[in-house]
């Protein structure tokens, strides 16, 4: 099910630090986001807040950071916005109710993407955060950006918070920022859970009516959940890509 999209947040400096906070999380704490593959956007009034293209995240300031419109125009920034810009704006558009994403091509949620099949709901968290099975699209060759947001945006479905990139990665989302980090967490503990079940004999999904319910639960039970708020970004000597490749 979805809900009722929250209203947009504005377009603050501290908005854009807590994106750029999200990056540096995303790679040193949780090892989702290798070199610059990454990105994240958030809704706004007038379009979406992006991070931007071949940009170490030790370097990215909040001008940095781009707004794209919906009709895919620049509207604010200096800067090119990443090469999944496409993918996020249309994954924006198919799914009001999501107000941040993030693409990322952390580890078990790739194994899943590889098979071309869907991580069914498993657990209480996944039911309540993430919302639905979480389905892969087709198979998109790299360079056609186009092609893989069109793909994603037909699959992602009207339930699920994520979806499976065919042999690639994955995006996820949320009401806001914070619960968009939580959902990629629970998405790729999702997969892990999944994996690791069917290597056991096979993996048992919770009924539909009964991840229905506890999605309507979690939508209706504030608070919502909070991440740990990662600290504020310094530059670290972690090797980086020196070129962003094209997604
Ligand atoms: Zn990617």
């Amino acid at each position: 099910m979805t809900q009722p999209p929250l209203t947009p947040p504005a377009d603050t400096i501290e908005l854009r630090w807590e994106v750029i906070r999200t990056c540096f999380w995303m790679r040193d704490q949780l090892g989702y986001f290798i070199g610059t593959w990454g990105s994240v956007s958030v809704r706004l009034e007038d379009g979406f807040l992006v991070t931007p293209s071949r940009m170490k995240f030790e370097e990215i300031k909040p001008e940095d950071l781009v707004v794209v419109d919906w009709e895919a125009n620049v509207r604010r920034g200096h800067r090119p916005p990443t090469t999944d810009v496409e993918l996020h704006r249309q994954v924006l558009l198919q799914r009001p109710d999501l107000g941040a994403l993030i693409h990322s091509h952390s580890p078990w949620a790739s194994v899943c993407a590889c098979s071309h099949g869907s991580i069914p709901v498993l657990t209480d968290d996944m039911a309540a955060v993430i919302g639905g099975e979480v389905r892969a699209t087709r198979y998109v060759p790299a360079g056609r950006d186009r092609e893989l947001a069109e793909a994603a945006r037909e699959a992602i479905g009207p339930d699920a918070c994520a979806v499976l990139l065919a042999n690639h990665g994955v995006v996820a989302g949320g009401r806001d920022l914070g619960e968009a980090v939580v959902a990629a967490q629970i998405v790729e503990r999702g997969a892990m859970i999944f994996v690791q079940s069917e290597a056991l004999g096979g993996a048992t999904p919770i009924s539909e009516q009964h991840w229905r319910g506890e999605r309507i639960r979690y939508l209706e039970s504030p608070p919502k959940l909070e991440p740990s708020p990662p600290p504020p970004a310094r530059p670290s000597p972690v090797p980086q890509a020196t070129q962003e490749p094209p997604t």
